[in-house]
């Protein structure tokens, strides 16, 4: 072993001594998950994570499970409910423009002041 050529013979990958020598990589399990749509996508999780029930489908993005006879997107055929439609069905319109008449009504004041 020649001592004096160790800095130019350091080169990127050539050398038994570099410190990002890789470790050993985490144990991981695969998952399948299935969208309605059909497809099945295999995903990487941690050994000790728990996976989810439900994953997005990384092809066509609908939710997959883990049931391949029962994926989770045909349930979902029904438009998303936004949160103001939510809103609407609880309460009548006639409850929603008296609320807005007093929010109103109080706003008014406070200018008022
Ligand atoms: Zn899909």
């Amino acid at each position: 072993m020649s001592s004096g050529s160790a800095i130019r013979g350091s080169r990127v990958g050539s050398s038994p001594m570099r410190p990002d020598e890789r470790s050993e990589p985490a144990p991981r399990r695969q998952v399948t998950y299935f969208c309605a749509a059909g497809h099945d996508s295999i995903i990487w999780f941690a050994a000790e994570a728990a996976n989810p029930d439900t994953w997005d489908c990384p092809r066509c993005g609908q939710p997959a499970g883990l049931d391949r006879s029962n994926p989770p997107g045909r349930s979902r055929a029904e438009p998303y409910k936004s949160h103001l439609a939510y809103v609407k069905e609880r309460r009548s319109d006639e409850d929603a423009a008296a609320i807005l008449a007093e929010a109103l009504a109080k706003l008014r004041q406070r200018r008022g002041e």
